[in-house]
């Protein structure tokens, strides 16, 4: 028999079993609109050193004011894909059809949690009215002694803190949308009684709880206080509910509750990460993944794959926006300058009311590589008794710097306290430390708000001197090196005017700048693609790089007189363009023209 009758064959008894089965009219099974009871990882990555587990402190079940089962709240937790949830049911009495054990919420889902492998924390919600409001008793032995009509606030939390319990001052906003802390939860948290503030409760933020985190070192937290069956309430099949993340050795009740009072956590909710700088910086970096990873000195390109369910948005200066979305790749292909500039992560909170920040450089790090150090503040213009401060995002790791403009090594000045600068300089930083890589050096001119004293010469030729080279450059700092001479001579004012070749040609123009007053000079330099302007030695204006048309600004303090000046301006491809402007004190802005310019 051949094979293709043999499959004829199959294929033919096939279809008689099939077309029996379809004309069974005694039992017919449905399937297609059916759903399998199967658990959905939530994707946020470990920290070094911790796992990330995904929690819930604070649900109800019909054993209070909610209309779930207990059981079914671990099998909602299990399916949304948590680790550790608490069932807190109020203290408030409860409900006639059931019997008064306040414990038996817990009793009835433990034995689902265990099946499951959820951490199920005992607690439950100590309930008073206003101004004491609600606070959740995790790790409690016994729910009922907090439900006693005799026991006193004050009483019941100095119990807690005996017991060992773990208490969360619940939905400080809630009801009155105000936040403060009143002296009975001041007086609680400086007993080390209350551990903890809901940051976040379901769709309510309360910025301000985020600064007693800080202020108190105790964790903050994001709780859905669920009432409904979550599926009623929350959209899960696009996102989560609240989350808090605990950083935790393993998911065992005794890991939970030593990284809860070491404060190891973050509140999450709809994209959002409240918490201390340390752990959003490790979720991010984590959550972040570079590789093919190309560094040039001007440009770098790279993959950036976000492993996380969480979207990561990064605003920098002059609205440079850099967006990772959940569970992608980006594509990067960027200036090396626009890496260590600091970006504001705009879906993250430190405190109540700044973003985590951080230079794109830091994703650019290899995981043995410490991270390159970076400046917050401007250093343009900055006032001669201005300090200026250095981060470094390695726990551990020293920075060292020069003011000459080498290279830093170990031996170079250890950044110890802010600096002072008396006069304009190039401050370059490295950061090491032992068992890894040194970081990427940071170099950052400090330019002082002090008049800049011009030459003491008195020019009448008007004009600027050019060199013209021809080659393809990157960046107008190579034009130089890596370009070919090929004429020179005498411009009116910066204009690419001279150049003969249509494309990848560089132009260095120099001479002097009349400045006709004291005072301070703002600056424009319009360029495509690269331009960078140096005055009286100091780069005021980088505009480096290939790019289409674009401005950048900056001011000086310059004295009456002449100044040099330097512009340095490269074609890499298709249009060129280049102009400078100012604008003199008390001026409107204008083109700087030809009678601005001298020569010697
Ligand atoms: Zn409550
Ligand atoms: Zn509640």
């Amino acid at each position: 028999m051949k094979f293709s009758q043999l499959i004829l064959i199959f294929f033919l008894l096939f279809s008689l079993t099939a077309h029996a089965q379809e004309y069974d009219i005694q039992y017919r099974r449905l399937t297609g609109f059916m759903k399998t009871d199967a658990r959905r990882e939530i994707n946020i990555p470990d920290i070094p050193g911790y796992k990330t587990l995904k929690c819930d402190f604070h649900m109800h079940t019909i054993f209070s004011d909610g209309i779930v089962l207990p059981a079914e709240r671990v099998n909602e937790a299990w399916r949304e894909g948590l680790d550790v949830i608490a069932i807190t049911d109020h203290t408030t009495p409860q409900p006639k059809y059931v019997i008064s054990d306040y414990n038996t919420s817990y009793k009835m889902a433990l034995n689902t949690a265990e099946k499951r492998g959820i951490t199920l924390i005992q607690g439950t919600e100590y309930t008073k009215g206003q101004p004491l409001g609600h606070l959740n008793i995790l790790f409690t032995k016994d729910a009922n002694f907090y439900a006693r009509k005799d026991l006193t606030p004050d009483d019941a939390l100095d119990y807690a803190g005996k017991e060992g319990a773990f208490v969360i001052y619940n939905h400080p906003g809630w009801p009155d949308k105000n936040s403060e802390l009143e002296p009975f939860h001041i007086k609680h948290l400086e007993k080390k009684n209350i551990r903890a503030v809901e940051v976040i409760n379901s769709n309510e933020f309360y910025p301000v709880a985020m600064d007693y985190c800080l202020k108190y070192n105790i964790a903050p937290i994001s709780n859905s206080d669920i009432h409904n069956p979550i599926h009623a309430s929350y959209d899960i099949a696009r996102t989560h509910r609240n989350l808090t993340l605990v950083f935790a050795t393993d998911n065992s009740e005794a890991s939970v509750k030593e990284a809860l009072l070491a404060g190891r956590t973050v509140a999450f909710a709809d994209n959002m990460l409240v918490g201390k700088p340390e752990y959003i910086g490790e979720i991010i970096r984590q959550s972040l993944q570079v590789s093919k990873l190309k560094m040039g000195d001007y440009e770098f390109s790279c993959n950036v794959t976000n492993q996380s369910d969480i979207t990561f948005i990064f605003n920098g200066p002059d609205s440079r926006q850099f967006i990772f979305p959940a569970n992608s790749t980006v594509q990067l292909s960027e200036l090396t300058a626009d890496a260590e500039m600091v970006y504001k992560v705009d879906n993250t909170y430190v405190n109540s009311v700044d973003h985590f920040e951080i230079p794109l450089m830091f994703l650019l790090a290899a995981k043995d590589e410490v991270i390159m150090p970076f400046i917050r503040q401007n250093l343009t213009l900055i006032d001669p008794s201005s300090r200026i401060g250095i981060t470094c995002p390695t726990p551990g790791a020293q920075i060292r710097y020069t003011l000459d403009g080498s290279d830093p090594t170990e031996a170079s000045m250890l950044y110890t306290a802010p600096i002072d600068f008396n006069k304009s300089v190039y401050l370059t930083l490295k950061a090491f430390k032992p068992g890894y890589i040194a970081s990427k050096t940071l170099r950052r001119q400090i330019l002082l708000n002090t008049p800049h004293e011009p030459e003491p010469l008195k020019l009448t030729k008007n004009g600027l001197q050019y060199q013209y080279y021809e080659g393809a450059f990157h960046s107008a700092t190579e034009i130089k090196a890596k370009g070919k001479l090929v004429s020179e001579g005498i411009s009116g004012k910066p204009d690419v005017g001279v150049a003969t070749a249509t494309d990848f040609f560089g132009i260095v123009f120099s001479g002097y700048v009349y400045a006709p007053l004291n005072g301070e000079y703002q600056f424009a330099l319009e360029s495509d693609d690269g331009a960078v302007l140096k005055i009286s030695g100091v780069e005021l204006l980088n505009n480096d790089g290939s790019h289409s048309l674009s401005t950048v600004r900056g001011s000086m303090n310059l004295k009456k007189g002449f100044h040099p000046i330097e512009i340095r301006y490269f074609d890499d491809y298709e249009e060129q363009e280049l102009r400078l402007f100012w604008t003199v004190p008390g001026k409107p802005i204008m083109e700087i023209g030809k009678e601005n310019f001298f020569i010697k």
